[in-house]
């Protein structure tokens, strides 16, 4: 019973998170995939690196994808404070394949990549916390209305979760981009000089990055 309970509050804490996400234009589970790979990097890079574990698994995947080495890069542009000599470390553990890659053509990078399979666990675990959110009444109708938008990759992904009202989601969804569309149209409207007198809503401003992230 006290491990329910535990349980319980864990989840109060975790669908909080995409509470948060209301207000952010954007997917709340790519957002918070991301943002789950970012911490991963930055516990690798301040205190993990070391861990042979993760050395063997940085190998045996033969490095990181290229997606994911970018995203190394960006983060430790971002924090200078986690040096580089981590990534010195990890990366120089690859040279043995590097090297034997150059002599057989055709060696494979970051086909096993690590943070590939961290980045799926999260977004199985977003996937399902956002159905949890979803069978929230008062949490439906707050995602309705807000700014944020679950993208296309993970609407066609949400039908694959068990349990999941899916189509009360699709009908949110649709109305969400009727509601873009016009939006857009209103943009485009008032750009012409005979009606540029009207103002535009901060939504009509910002429905193309709304509809950019969704399709992303
Ligand atoms: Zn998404
Ligand atoms: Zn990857």
């Amino acid at each position: 019973m006290f491990g329910k309970k535990t349980q319980n509050y864990k989840n109060e804490y975790l669908i909080g998170q995409i509470d948060e996400k209301m207000n952010v234009i954007g997917c709340p589970i790519c957002s918070l995939t991301d943002k789950a790979v970012h911490d991963y990097i930055d516990a690798l890079f301040y205190e993990n690196v070391n861990d042979p574990v993760e050395r063997t698994n940085f190998v045996k995947g033969h490095g990181f994808c290229p997606k994911h080495l970018k995203m190394v890069e960006n983060h430790l542009n971002a924090h200078p404070e986690l040096g580089i000599l981590g990534v010195n470390i990890l990366y120089h553990d690859l040279f043995n394949y590097i090297e034997k890659s150059l002599d057989e053509i055709g060696g494979k990078f970051g086909d096993g990549c690590e943070l590939c399979k961290i980045e799926k666990k999260a977004e199985q675990r977003y996937l399902e916390l956002f159905s949890e959110f979803f069978s929230f009444p008062d949490r439906r109708e707050k995602y309705a209305q807000s700014v944020s938008m679950v993208c296309l990759r993970h609407t066609y992904m949400l039908r694959e979760i068990k349990g999941f009202e899916f189509n009360a989601f699709l009908k949110i969804q649709k109305e969400k981009l009727a509601r873009l569309k016009k939006d857009m149209e209103e943009f485009i409207r008032k750009s012409d000089y005979r009606f540029s007198h009207e103002t535009l809503t901060p939504m009509e401003g910002q429905a193309w990055k709304m509809l950019s992230k969704f399709l992303e």
